[in-house]
């Protein structure tokens, strides 16, 4: 089975959750899966290797579960991007519109050096508004952004396609 394969046999739909009409992605099966795991870490860290990246930067929550251990595969730095509120010293912070209201993100305005050489890894892209505020929140801090990876886009939202219209030199990548 080739990796693509191999992790979306992991993923599971589930309905109408966390809302009515909507089809959640649980990627629970895949982080209990050993050698799913390994070989989805293994696979971002290589596009680690190749960008050369500084830091590793997850978006909460389960972007930390997949960033952390590629950052420490890759040799690199984990910087989380946290729901508002969460940090404790000064930060940065970036709203974004969701279906319904908004949503913050933040990011320890230290946690990144000038230059830094980032790549943000998430699980999954949706409409990319989650995205978007992280790149966004990394450039605020004068780091560089190498790349966006996540597990999977839900393709129908079109998501990346925007997200390359707005970063046209920025490779989204998905497996
Ligand atoms: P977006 O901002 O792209 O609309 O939403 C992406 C964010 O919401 C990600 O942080 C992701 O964890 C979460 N998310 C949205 N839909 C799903 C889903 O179906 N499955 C999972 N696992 N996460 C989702």
């Amino acid at each position: 089975m080739d990796l693509h394969d191999l992790l979306v046999s992991r993923i599971r739909d589930v309905p109408d959750w966390p809302k009515a009409g909507v089809v959640f992605k649980d990627i629970s099966p895949l982080l209990a899966d050993h050698d799913a795991f390994t070989a989805l870490v293994d696979a971002f860290a290589g596009q680690c290797g190749e960008a050369r990246v500084d830091k590793v930067a997850g978006i909460e929550a389960r972007g930390f579960i997949l960033a952390a251990p590629v950052a420490y595969r890759a040799g690199a730095g984990f910087v989380p991007v946290r729901k508002q509120g969460k940090l404790p010293r000064a930060t940065f912070a970036e709203s974004y519109d969701l279906e319904y209201g908004s949503a913050t993100l933040e990011v320890h305005q230290d946690a990144f050096a000038p230059g830094d050489r980032v790549l943000v890894i998430d699980d999954v892209l949706a409409t990319g508004g989650t995205v978007a505020a992280t790149v966004e929140l990394v450039r605020r801090s004068g780091a560089d952004v190498v790349g966006v990876s996540v597990l999977m886009e839900l393709g129908f939202l079109g998501a990346a396609a925007k997200l390359a219209g707005r970063y046209p030199d920025l490779p989204i990548r998905s497996f």
